[in-house]
């Protein structure tokens, strides 16, 4: 009897314990999302827009989206994410701003990105770079990768995509 109780004793405090974290909606953020080279080809100066996609480009098109949070979990509005990528060729637009452009995250931390899928180029697995700021805080400069391509330490930045008739779906939460 005695042991029954305190098994229940048990249960009833894990489920207070639990309580707080179920009733925020919340699971573990876990780890800050990690940087990655800059490379050569970033350019100052991007301008605002949610789509970098060209109607003539021989690559899919690709919608981006996610969540960029703090180490806590909490969304983060007005994060800029400052993305930059090669075109269907494998060329990165070093004269104008071609697959150049910042996004900002609305109140509940969530950006979107329309472009084209980048190719891989000069052996290096296919990638977006992206910088994001935190408006007076934290600044991120990353990568990010796409499923089956990454390796070693890349495969934290691997992308969850989804092939639909209309182009590619990718998904890719940030931790800041
Ligand atoms: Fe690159």
């Amino acid at each position: 009897m005695d042991s029954v109780n305190n098994r229940r004793r048990v249960l009833l405090l894990g489920a207070a314990l639990a309580l707080p974290f179920a009733a925020r909606g919340q699971t573990a953020c876990g780890a800050v999302t990690p940087q990655d080279m800059e490379g050569p080809f970033y350019k100052p100066g991007a301008p605002l827009r949610a789509s970098l996609a060209e109607a003539g480009s021989a690559a899919d098109k690709m919608l981006l989206t996610g969540v960029v949070r703090a180490a806590d979990c909490k969304p983060l509005a007005n994060v800029s994410l400052d993305f930059w990528h090669a075109d269907d060729k494998g060329e990165y637009d070093n004269a104008g701003y071609r697959y150049r452009g910042i996004v900002t995250t609305d109140w509940q931390g969530r950006y979107r990105l329309e472009t084209n899928l980048p190719p891989p180029y000069s052996g290096r697995p296919r990638h977006i770079h992206v910088k994001l700021q935190r408006v007076g805080g934290r600044a991120l400069t990353t990568q990010l990768y796409f499923p089956g391509e990454a390796r070693g330490a890349d495969r934290a930045l691997v992308v969850k995509m989804e092939r639909r008739p209309e182009g590619r779906i990718a998904d890719f939460d940030f931790i800041l």
